[in-house]
């Protein structure tokens, strides 16, 4: 299929022209035509898959026919769960629509008001929004959604998680009802299919591959740690490494995430850190360096990371694994994109193991350890299950309300206090011999030799 056949006006399809874009992606393909006719929807996809373009560019098409309504309120309304995918938005609705005269911004929590009565002060056509913020306008009055003809919600899943939903549910209520409304989520859970219910109208569905056949691309590897110093050693080693051009690096907690862009900065790597404790700006000025070139490593936490689109970015290093298996998916879809090769690589520690076993059971494969000559780990990390697609009762693959097996539910952190290429020592505990289910399970080999 091209894109001429999905009927979009000239001027948009010169916007892609010049975009580079020669055939649609799976979701557009399928979204664009439905969302044009009118039809309500709920896609399953994720960043990487071009699900933005899936909604901008019908939502501009409806833009090139005049509003019947007047007023201010803007015409198409996208929430958002964070400040970085907001603006990812708003970059392509600029991109997508610069050749329909439109006026766009932004409504987003962090930023000054001023510019954003501003903008609300005449009529608009396409706000990108999140949830807290523009409540806020909306009840202060400084904001109207009598116009409104389109609502996305984009990662509608992640929404949900942060605990929009009360606020979601208000910004509908004061939306028309004959409106359109698309949902976008990486995952169909029942909470997504419940807000479906209430804010949908008998909407279409779509639902593309979440499993790693998109990352095709990316090699994935497991380099297994015995505690944090060790963790800290194999990444010293894998940025020392000239092939890795740029590479964000995940970490558990914002804490860790700072600790680790100064250590590496101070061992003469150019890092930072890049996660929800920094204001808008700081974080944009962040994303900006790292997209020039100036930030070689980028320490993130999943919330900023999320949508985060850099090009170029040779190495996904999980220096804690994700909590969550999606959030597995998401981090490395960010190397490997527009058809270059990536690596992504995770660091696990015993405490780590049942999210291991999540993810591997998530993307339908082991990932396979792989050791660094001189940095082999004392520890055998003895995995139960994983990569068979097997599900447990009560411990879905990647559900967000899954008991993770060895850490009582909280996030793995990489710790704290340790000061950058300290000697690794294995930590004492006892092993059993045959592991009980659920349990990680840790084996001493030899020591390390102490350099
Ligand atoms: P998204 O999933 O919307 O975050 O898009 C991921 C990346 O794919 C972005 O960098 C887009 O610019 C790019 N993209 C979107 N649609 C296409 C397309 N049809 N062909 C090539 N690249 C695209």
């Amino acid at each position: 299929m091209t894109f001429e056949e999905l009927n979009l006006s000239p001027a948009i399809l010169k916007a892609i022209t010049a975009c580079g874009y020669t055939t649609p992606t799976p979701v557009q393909e399928q979204a664009i035509p439905l969302v044009m006719a009118g039809s309500d929807l709920i896609a399953t996809a994720q960043t990487g898959t071009g699900k933005t373009a899936a909604f901008v560019l019908p939502a501009l098409e409806r833009l090139t026919v005049p509003s019947k309504v007047p007023g201010k309120g803007p015409r198409i309304l996208v929430l958002t769960p964070t400040r970085e995918l907001a603006s990812q938005v708003m970059d392509a609705a600029c991109k997508y629509g610069r050749g329909v005269r439109i006026r766009c911004g932004s409504i987003l929590g962090g930023m000054p008001y001023r510019e954003q009565m501003r903008l609300l002060s005449a009529p608009v056509d396409i706000i990108v929004a999140t949830p807290g913020r523009l409540l806020d306008h909306l009840e202060r009055g400084s904001v109207r959604l009598d116009r409104l003809e389109m609502l996305v919600l984009d990662e509608a899943d992640r929404m949900l998680d942060m605990g929009f939903s009360e606020d979601m549910e208000k910004i509908v209520s004061r939306a028309p009802t004959e409106r359109q409304t698309l949902m976008f989520t990486a995952t169909m859970e029942k909470s997504v299919l419940g807000l479906a219910e209430k804010m949908l109208n008998n909407p279409q569905r779509i639902e593309l591959a979440v499993r790693t056949s998109s990352h095709a691309l990316i090699e994935q590897r497991l380099h297994v740690a015995d505690n944090l110093s060790h963790k800290k050693e194999l990444l010293r080693h894998l940025v020392s490494d000239a092939s890795l051009t740029r590479a964000i690096i995940f970490s558990a907690t914002k804490r860790d995430a700072d600790e680790l862009a100064r250590e590496l900065s101070r061992n003469g790597y150019p890092a930072a850190a890049l996660h929800g404790d920094m204001n808008q700006i700081a974080r944009n000025k962040t994303i900006e360096r790292m997209r020039r070139g100036a930030i070689r490593l980028l320490v993130a936490t999943d919330v900023a990371a999320r949508g985060l689109d850099v090009n170029g970015v040779s190495h996904v290093i999980n220096f804690d694994l994700p909590r969550f298996a999606e959030d597995y998916v998401h981090r490395i879809g960010r190397t490997g994109r527009a058809g270059a090769n990536g690596i992504a690589i995770s660091f696990v520690s015993s405490s780590e193991l049942s999210y291991l076993e999540r993810i591997e059971r998530f993307i339908g494969k082991r990932l396979p350890e792989k050791n660094i000559e001189g940095l082999a780990p004392l520890s055998v990390l003895r995995r139960i299950s994983g990569g068979n697609g097997s599900k447990r009762p009560g411990n879905s693959p990647g559900s967000r309300f899954a008991k993770p097996g060895g850490n009582k539910g909280k996030p793995a952190s990489s710790g704290q206090g340790k000061s950058w290429g300290a000697t690794a020592k294995p930590a004492a505990g006892a092993r059993p011999s045959r592991a009980p289910a659920h349990q990680p399970v840790i084996e001493y080999r030899s020591r390390r030799p102490q350099v």
